[in-house]
């Protein structure tokens, strides 16, 4: 009896504590499992507590509650990007080109930033552009021109990752000259004369100019990631799924740890250990670190969910560059870090792009999976632009996952010129879709495209690259693509219970828009922009008015 007349009290006393916020009168796309549209939620505690009509959340509310009144307007759940590198792009304060579909505009804004910048301080765009999203002149960027705007500061501009343009302030301060061999991997173009043209070409030549970058260190990179992850914001994103990159250190991951450890992280940050051995003997070590490796020790704000996007650095593949299959030795190395990692049940997500590599990774994973069962451990490809019907159902089979990316918004005029026709069908959006394996879209920027979620909604939706061309036949419903930029990704970065959806028990991370995403004409999608961003009930970004 006492026990019942506690279980009542208690009840009451939830009953009488009012909820924190309520948001009503809005269109509020749930994404849960039917698509459910609903007026208005209730949040407390960061999670939402009750979502239904505006009449019924009012009820929760009390003095005390913060009421907004979406007055009609849309709202989504924050998009999640499942396959980024922004824990490295904090290491610089970057300019950055993401949506600019003019190079006057692009030009702008460059004059702004060295109009603005202190003596010494350097100007970089380190990818996520490329000359021909400009619809008024794909021409690039002459060191003339760069050196009469910029004539003291030094000026980086890397288009994707295939070459950078410097100012000769920067090529002084980077001590490029006539007697500076080209490093490995790229040319630094020269003249008639011997004297560097200001374009340096290749990817290890984009590499050598960004490692001349000086990084943010301390307080500075503190800020800067804050900064970046309120820009972040502001485009919609609320978490993603970090891939790590070249270069990366455990100082590129401690300013996000420690803002996650005292509440400060704006975004929910999920990230692979990435390693890029390259010899059998780079592997062993790897295998041995493998062997103590422990993921998920964080909170739900950053955490570390296993291994990935290279395995092994000669595995890996560059869409630019044609490649049939890759070299027996080199994937059995892969297969022996893998087997590790199966060994121990840690996740694994491996970029891989082209079909015959796909055909290997596939099959060397089935073999592993005759000795250590993988399914249940969501391993994912990430890439996948030419994966055909067979592959998909392999996949599925050993219940991977897909991750598939939007980076023919810059480089699919590029992709054509090396793949022909068949570009268009890269990545197969409507193929991935159809075959019912679980898939999530992300951007792989910041190098390879834009960082803006919108962006890659849009391009799923309509295949048009930034600037207008279109690029990919391949195209699925705007629907398909919301559910892939959310509920998907929160099951591939194991968050499913927690973001992904708005539904009762998930966190609020959710974004209210300037326009409705189901019915704005497809050609708009990508300028969609929040009004407003919410990360855990918290308000985290609002558009100045
Ligand atoms: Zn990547």
């Amino acid at each position: 009896m006492h026990k019942y007349l506690f279980l009542f009290i208690f009840f009451i006393s939830l009953g009488v504590h009012a909820v924190d916020t309520i948001l009503v009168n809005g269109k509020i796309i749930t994404v849960d499992d039917r698509f459910t549209t609903v007026q208005a939620l209730a949040i407390k505690n960061q999670r939402i507590v009750a979502a239904g009509a505006s009449a019924d959340i009012r009820k929760l509310a009390d003095a005390n509650t913060n009421v907004i009144d979406l007055r009609g307007r849309t709202v989504v759940p924050g998009l999640l990007d499942g396959h980024s590198h922004w824990i490295r792009a904090a290491e610089h304060d970057e300019l950055r080109f993401d949506g600019v579909t003019t190079r006057k505009q692009a030009l702008a804004m460059l004059t702004e930033r060295v109009r603005a910048a202190k003596p010494g301080e350097w100007i970089s765009v380190l990818g996520g552009w490329s000359e021909e999203q400009f619809t008024d002149d794909a021409g690039g960027f002459p060191l003339a021109e760069l050196d009469k705007m910029a004539p003291e500061t030094p000026v980086v501009l890397q288009a994707i990752y295939l070459h950078s343009y410097l100012n000769t302030a920067a090529l002084t301060a980077a001590k490029i000259d006539e007697a500076t061999p080209n490093p490995p991997g790229g040319t630094i173009e020269k003249d008639a004369s011997g004297k560097p043209t200001g374009i340096v070409r290749g990817a290890g030549g984009v590499a050598f100019v960004a490692a001349r970058i000086p990084k943010l260190v301390d307080e500075a990179h503190m800020a800067n990631t804050r900064k970046l992850v309120t820009y972040l914001n502001s485009m919609g994103i609320t978490g993603w799924g970090d891939a790590g990159g070249r270069g990366m250190t455990a100082a590129h991951y401690e300013t996000y740890r420690q803002l996650a450890e005292r509440g400060d992280l704006n975004a929910r940050v999920f990230w692979t250990t990435i390693r890029q051995p390259a010899t059998p003997e780079q592997a062993d070590k790897v295998i041995a670190e493998i062997a103590t490796l422990k993921p998920f020790q964080g909170n739900d704000y950053f955490d570390h969910i296993g291994w990935g996007e290279s395995v092994y650095a000669p595995v890996t593949t560059q869409l630019l560059r044609v490649q049939k299959e890759v070299k027996p030795d080199a994937l059995a190395q892969m297969g022996r870090i893998a087997t590790a990692l199966a060994q121990r049940g840690i996740y694994v997500n491996s970029h891989v792009e082209m079909h015959g590599p796909i055909d290997q990774f596939i099959a060397t994973y089935e073999e592993i999976n005759k000795v250590h069962p993988i399914k249940g451990l969501r391993w994912s490809f990430s890439h996948l632009d030419q994966v055909d019907d067979k592959q998909l159902e392999r996949m599925k089979r050993l219940g991977m996952t897909a991750q598939i990316h939007s980076r023919p918004l810059i480089q699919g005029v590029r992709m054509h010129k090396v793949h022909g026709d068949a570009a268009w069908d890269m990545p197969p959006f409507r193929r991935v879709q159809d075959s019912g394996i679980l898939w999530g879209l992300g951007s792989d920027a910041t190098a390879v495209t834009t960082s803006n979620p919108f962006y890659t909604l849009g391009f799923a939706v309509t295949g048009k690259m930034v600037g207008g061309h279109h690029v990919n036949r391949q195209s699925i419903t705007r629907e398909e693509a919301l559910i892939a930029h959310t509920r998907s990704n929160a099951f591939i970065l194991f968050q499913e219970a927690n973001i992904g959806s708005l539904q009762k028990g998930k966190y609020a991370d959710l974004l209210v828009l300037d326009r409705d995403y189901m019915t704005v004409p497809a050609d708009q999608i990508k300028d969609i922009r929040p009004v407003m961003t919410m990360v855990g009930g918290k308000i985290v970004y609002e558009a100045k008015r």
